[in-house]
């Protein structure tokens, strides 16, 4: 499905490499890296994707290393309802200590999408701050370090209304736990409606306002990055937008990457995932992302569309490798 378009080596390339892939595959029977002990850098690229936690949290992690993950994002309840039932022990047990999970450099977990930070007083906002609670303590039994959330949305008070709101809730859950080792890791948007984060200098001011900026972490979705305008359908344009990032937000602050196509234009401010390639931001810019030494230890993760077998992440991924490769 990559082969579209005009890029015939990438074609060539992304078969010889789903080859050998594949050789390896039948050649280590299923496994598919021949490593029993992984140091971290063993692990490198860091790359994988969301992937479902179906049948019980712990069988994401087959899931994930079964399609050569070596990071994997995943929800730690259904993303659609604010609360879950408790999660037994045993679950978390079986997670933590799954014999692959060494497999996985990092877990990171994305916050339910009913979570609503920027506004207050309001049934929603108690619900909001109570289940985002419950997930940062599922993290916690997960081990999983980093907790994905959008910033939210100001529901129409305005962009400085909304900051203040979302700046006071995360002051007080972090002031209700204080002890957790688990970051709120928040994520650029793609500035929908009223979402808070679409310009990076939206986070920068959550991060200034806060009274523990320590305890976030920042993700970028290049699919959310381009529809809020910033133009990643170059590799010049990609250039420009991390080096602005630097500069607002600091590269020091960012934990995570989305590696996301662009269905919706740029600027558009709206949010539609396509797969590598079929998108308006291209291959030359994840080529770019891939190769650029500044972000060759942030985990990259996928969000694009896919099927149940996760085949189509299974192909991104090797092309996302090929790019490794010097030619
Ligand atoms: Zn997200
Ligand atoms: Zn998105």
């Amino acid at each position: 499905m990559f082969c579209e378009g005009n890029d015939q080596n990438i074609s060539s390339e992304l078969f010889i490499l789903y080859f050998s892939f594949s050789l390896l595959r039948f050649i280590s029977f299923i496994p598919f890296f021949p490593v029993s002990k992984s140091s971290p850098t063993d692990l490198f690229p860091l790359l994988g994707s969301h992937v479902p936690t179906i049948g019980g949290v712990a069988t994401a992690i087959d899931r994930a290393v079964g399609i050569g993950c070596t990071a994997m994002q995943i929800f730690v309840k259904n993303n659609m309802q604010w609360f879950a039932k408790p999660l037994p022990d045993a679950d978390a047990k079986a997670f933590t200590e799954h014999p692959l999970r060494s497999r996985l450099g990092v877990v990171v977990a994305h916050a339910g999408y009913l979570i609503n930070l920027g506004v207050e007083g309001t049934e929603n906002h108690e619900k909001s701050l109570k289940s985002l609670s419950d997930e940062m303590l599922r993290c916690e039994q997960l081990g999983i370090r980093s907790l994905v959330l959008h910033p939210g949305s100001h529901l129409g008070a305005g962009i400085e209304a909304g900051t203040a709101c979302v700046i006071r809730n995360l002051d007080r859950l972090h002031g209700e736990h204080p002890n957790l080792k688990v970051r709120i890791t928040l994520e650029t948007t793609a500035g929908q409606g009223a979402c808070l984060g679409a310009r990076f200098e939206e986070i920068a001011a959550i991060l200034a306002g806060v009274k523990d900026p320590k305890r976030l972490e920042v993700c970028l979705d290049t699919a959310h990055a381009f529809a809020a305008g910033y133009d990643l359908s170059a590799p010049k344009g990609a250039e420009q937008t991390f080096a602005e990032f630097d500069r607002v937000i600091g590269m020091n602050r960012l934990s995570c990457l989305h590696i996301n196509d662009s269905k919706a234009k740029l600027g558009s401010r709206v949010d539609r995932h396509d797969n590598l390639g079929k998108g308006l931001i291209g291959l030359d810019t994840f080529r770019w992302i891939m190769r650029s030494p500044e972000l060759a230890t942030i985990p990259k993760i996928l969000e694009t569309p896919k099927g149940k077998d996760l085949a189509e992440d299974v192909e991104a991924m090797a092309l996302l490798r090929s790019f490794l490769q010097k030619n």
